[in-house]
């Protein structure tokens, strides 16, 4: 056996839940360890240690992320009341993701990995699309309360004197009702727009951002203005690269990015990224084919699956029967961290490795043998349904190769 490739700093390792959990290990034992002397900080988040510790274990691996650059994440269950039953949990805590996000701020940019035979359900979509989502504030850090018929809704802000302005929201007068306050901030808004220029530049590819502003002409239209100004710090490099930076109304960007060929970056707003990204995830084909990587603006990397715990089949697994999971997302969360670990360390032979790994799992879909949720979309003549561990050990095979 060839001596294992050395690392020097550590990957942050966020170890999570469920059959995400079976496929990480088996990663790790099988397409990993033989080849690399893995170094790793190890979190445990898998719900019973975030209950256990009172989610700190979360708060230390988003500060692990940040103090080593570079970490890698497993899905997590996001607790709601009926995980706290399941669990007996001592809270309903708050999604890791959302907690991670909080700590390292930045933008995440998912983006689907491409096999021939699976072709997307938009058949003009020949390239992919990058989405990437803001991760802060908006719904996502709201308060929102219900109104009882004959109370009035009103926004209050004080200054640094303690003057004071209000609006009105609405008077509840014969209908109780519900209202929402979103904020988002001068700052976050602006790394989200570096982040965005920095990743279109690195990969050559247009942006495009779309949003809300004529309906909302001071919440969006600022996001449209910060966009705009921090664009004529990138003006030049976008020159360079051959590449332009489009702002639209967000109707109209879902109705371009619906007839477009992909190849580009599509910026968006918290929401609109959350539920778009599992448009275009599920448009290109698996939600198992859907990579996720969280850049902070002071250069952290959180690479992870774009999808979930996947419940259903871990639930067959216990049952004792067979599953046929796709662990290519999670795969290629580890090949991204340790790619950008292989680069800021000067480790070519890591980065080669985890080129290495991306092209022998392609090359093992292409070939025909895969996940079920793959078999029913792959247009390939020749193909195989194999079992979660069986597509895993499969790619060893195009690895020696
Ligand atoms: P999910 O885990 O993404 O799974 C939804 C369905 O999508 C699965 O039942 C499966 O469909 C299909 N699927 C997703 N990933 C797949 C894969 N790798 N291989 C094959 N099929 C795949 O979403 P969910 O069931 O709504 O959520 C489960 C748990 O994950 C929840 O507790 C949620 O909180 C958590 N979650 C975590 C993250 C995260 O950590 N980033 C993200 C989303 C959700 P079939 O059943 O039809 O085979
Ligand atoms: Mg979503």
């Amino acid at each position: 056996m060839a001596e294992k490739i050395k690392m020097t700093a550590p990957v942050v390792e966020m170890d999570g839940d469920e059959m995400t959990r079976i496929l990480w290990k088996m990663i790790k034992d099988i397409l990993l360890v033989p080849y690399i002397d893995l170094k790793t900080e190890y979190y445990d988040l898998g719900l019973e240690q975030r209950n256990a510790t009172n989610d700190q274990v979360t708060i230390d691996s988003a500060n692990a992320a940040k103090k080593y650059g570079v970490a890698v994440k497993c899905a997590t269950i996001t607790a709601n009341a009926q995980r706290v039953e399941e669990y007996k949990l001592k809270e309903m805590w708050k999604s890791p993701n959302v907690t991670i996000r909080a700590i390292l701020d930045g933008t995440v940019f998912r983006a689907p990995i491409i096999a021939k035979g699976i072709n997307p359900y938009v058949p003009t979509w020949v390239k992919p699309i990058t989405i990437a989502r803001h991760a802060y504030g908006d719904v996502y850090k709201n308060v929102e309360i219900k109104l009882k018929d004959g109370e009035k809704a009103e926004l209050l802000v004080t200054d640094k004197d303690g003057n004071i302005k209000k609006l009105l929201v609405h008077d509840f007068a014969g209908t109780g009702g519900i209202i929402q306050a979103q904020h988002n901030t001068e700052q976050s808004i602006a790394s989200f727009a570096h982040s965005c220029f920095k990743f279109a530049v690195d990969t050559k590819q247009d942006l495009w951002f779309g949003a809300k502003d004529t309906i909302s002409k001071t919440y969006d239209h600022r996001f449209k203005d910060i966009f705009a100004d921090i664009y004529d710090e990138y003006k030049a490099e976008f020159k360079e690269a051959g590449i332009n930076y489009y702002y639209m109304l967000i109707d109209d960007a879902v109705a371009r990015v619906m007839r477009s060929e992909g190849g580009y970056i599509w910026a968006c707003k918290n929401y609109d990224g959350d539920v778009m990204s599992d448009m275009v995830a599920t448009a290109f084909g698996s939600l198992g084919m859907m990579t996720s990587v969280l850049v902070s603006p002071d250069g952290a990397y959180e690479y992870e699956a774009a999808h979930g715990t996947v419940t259903r089949h871990y639930y067959n697994h216990l049952k004792g029967q067979e599953t046929s999971t796709n662990s290519v997302a999670t795969i290629f969360a580890w090949t991204g961290a340790l790619k950008k670990r292989g680069e800021l360390d000067g480790l070519a032979e890591l980065s080669a490795f985890a080129e290495n790994l991306e092209r022998a799992t392609i090359r093992t879909i292409e070939n025909g043998v895969m996940t079920n949720d793959l078999y029913s979309l792959s247009s390939l003549s020749v193909k195989k349904k194999v079992n979660t561990e069986d597509f895993i050990r499969e790619i060893v095979k195009n690895l020696k190769n």
